[in-house]
């Protein structure tokens, strides 16, 4: 443990001298000792010691409350009150900046020696934002919950949470993960017009104490603020990042009977609004609370679901236009929940995401399309492809690729037989490393599709610069294909610059006739969607390719 630096702020040095004597002698450093209010804060702001002993009758203009105050909220620097004033006013005042402690003069060695350690054990703030952490705020949280207790107004209490953080952390790095933190905390501690407190809970979670208001509109109203406050474009290397917040609000007195249940259930309201799509703030009711505890079942059944084997692969078929066969599949995940019957993918992936669970799950995944692929072979059924979708977290494991052809070579599917398909998101976040990995995959033989083409940052340069196989154009844009000009100039424009490039293009979410003949018409290669099948259970396909059918287009 490093040595603490203590400032001594002590008017008569004859005491100065004798505490810091003390203090030597049980191991701390002194940074100075200084006689007035002014010259604290000044010693703080060019020290940063550890921590202030702080008396509060000084020499100058202000006393040691106040400069505790100062020291407090501008450097969250712990202050601990060592003085011979204890009468109800002064000790009154002395609550109001939330001292790490307070020793009265005259003071004995060992009493000393303990309140500086708890103080600074306490004082653990959290590093990367500056902010309170949870335990402090609990304190903090509850002393002002004790001083509003005469007072007609409410108070406030929110949870704040980074609507998608995960995936600006896995698509831009950590390192602006946490820059972006740093500033919504900066932001909010500058909101002090109508904030008291911040503090940081979890990774991408803030508790906001806001300051007493006389109705729950007024309440709604800050929120909203913090939320405009928090969704202002920052500025990082140079390219503009947008994010946005849910919000959980409680209110006190009425939802809670102390810090940590109002806590609580900002949380749940909190949880509600991320539901409903997040940028949005929620109020605590009874109802909230039973949503978020659905949630919270819903995560357990979803951490357990593959040990229990709940998951299922669904095989769609893909057909090529020139010949009417079935060629490939896309492997696509279900869930076969316990008591909500077929979950689809849409809900849980994301989750899975968040939870960190789509490694498990993307590779569970990979391996049962692989092993069904081949066992399909082995039985002699016409030739295929099997097509697995990737979400970012997996292409950012480090030893994918390697799992990858362990797959492979354990499946013993031939690596051509192979089709990764990812989305634009997950080639933006690094081009130069995507384009590695991708060539790596190429000369495994492996094919690379780009998903949901059109829907994403969609840049008609890139594929150019990367080694793709096929691109996929997003159902979005077949849909009403022969009718919708915008889709169809979108559409040809798509599959004449992939013929360009000899990349084979795909139509997803292809439902009626008319736009299968538009695609047919403008030489689109390959098919999938309802108007063919759906995505079927592995016995349904099996059936299905035994069949060996031939669509006519
Ligand atoms: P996707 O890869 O774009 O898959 C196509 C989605 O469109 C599938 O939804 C499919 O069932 C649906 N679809 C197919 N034909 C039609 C149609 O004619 N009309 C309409 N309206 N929809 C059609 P699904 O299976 O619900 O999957 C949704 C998304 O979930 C997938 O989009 C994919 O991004 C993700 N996903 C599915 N399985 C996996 C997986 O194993 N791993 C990962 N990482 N993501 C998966
Ligand atoms: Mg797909
Ligand atoms: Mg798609």
């Amino acid at each position: 443990m490093p040595t603490r630096k203590i400032l001594i702020v002590e008017d008569e040095s004859i005491i100065a001298e004798d505490i810091s004597d003390c203090l030597i002698a049980l191991g701390y450093s002194i940074t100075g000792i200084v006689y007035s209010g002014e010259e604290a804060i000044q010693s703080a702001t060019e020290l940063r010691p550890d921590l202030v002993l702080m008396d509060i009758n000084l020499q100058g203009e202000i006393d040691g409350i106040t400069a505790a105050e100062e020291i407090r909220g501008r450097f969250h620097i712990p202050v601990v009150y060592l003085t011979a004033y204890a009468d109800e006013n002064t000790l009154r005042r002395v609550n109001v900046t939330q001292p790490f402690g307070y020793i009265v003069k005259p003071f004995e060695e060992k009493n000393l020696h303990t309140t500086i350690q708890l103080a600074l054990h306490r004082h653990q703030y959290d590093s990367l934002t500056n902010l309170p952490n949870r335990s402090l705020l609990r304190e903090q949280l509850s002393l002002v919950l004790e001083n509003q207790k005469e007072l007609p107004e409410m108070i406030p209490i929110l949870t704040l949470s980074l609507d998608r953080i995960n995936r600006i952390n896995s698509n831009l790095g950590h390192d602006i993960g946490d820059s972006v933190l740093c500033k919504v905390a900066e932001r909010l501690s500058n909101f002090t017009e109508k904030i008291n407190l911040v503090a940081r809970l979890e990774s991408a979670e803030f508790a906001i104490v806001i300051k007493p208001v006389a109705e729950k509109q007024d309440a709604a109203k800050i929120a909203r603020n913090i939320l405009d406050i928090v969704a202002q474009p920052m500025i990082f290397k140079g390219s503009e990042l947008y994010v946005t917040a849910s919000i959980g609000i409680c209110l006190s007195p009425g939802d809670g009977c102390d810090g940590e249940e109002l806590l609580k259930n900002a949380y749940s309201a909190m949880y509600n609004s991320q539901e409903r799509g997040g940028n949005k703030y929620e109020f605590y009711t009874a109802t909230t609370a039973i949503n978020s505890i659905n949630k919270f079942s819903q995560e357990t059944c979803l951490r357990n679901a593959l040990k229990r084997s709940e998951f299922e692969v669904y095989y769609e078929p893909q057909i090529e236009i020139k010949t009417g066969k079935l060629i490939g599949a896309e492997a696509l995940v279900r869930w076969n929940h316990p008591k909500r019957g077929r979950v689809s993918p849409a809900e849980f992936i994301p989750m899975a995401e968040e939870m960190g669970l789509i490694a498990a799950l993307g590779e569970w995944v990979l391996e049962t399309a692989c092993r069904q692929t081949q066992a399909w072979q082995r039985e002699s059924l016409p030739p295929l492809r099997v097509s697995v979708n990737l979400s970012a977290r997996q292409f950012e494991q480090k030893n994918f690729t390697e799992r990858v052809s362990e797959i492979l070579r354990e499946t013993n599917l031939d690596p051509k037989c192979l089709q990764l398909e990812l989305t634009e998101g997950l080639i933006l976040q690094d081009e130069k490393a995507a384009a590695r990995t991708f060539t790596v995959w190429r000369d495994m033989g492996i094919q690379i599709a780009i998903d949901d083409f059109g829907t994403g940052y969609s840049s008609l340069s890139y594929p150019k610069r990367l080694p793709f196989d096929a691109i996929k154009i997003d159902k979005s844009f077949i849909r009403n294909i022969a009718d919708d000009r915008q889709n169809a100039a979108i559409t040809v424009a798509i599959i004449q610059m992939a013929h360009c490039m000899n990349m084979t293009v795909i139509a997803e979410g292809v439902e009626n006739q008319q736009e299968l003949a538009f695609l047919c018409d403008r030489e689109c290669d390959e098919i999938q969607g309802h108007f063919f099948s759906q995505a079927l259970p592995k016995p349904q396909f099996e059936a299905l390719l035994k069949s060996d059918k031939c669509w006519v287009m």
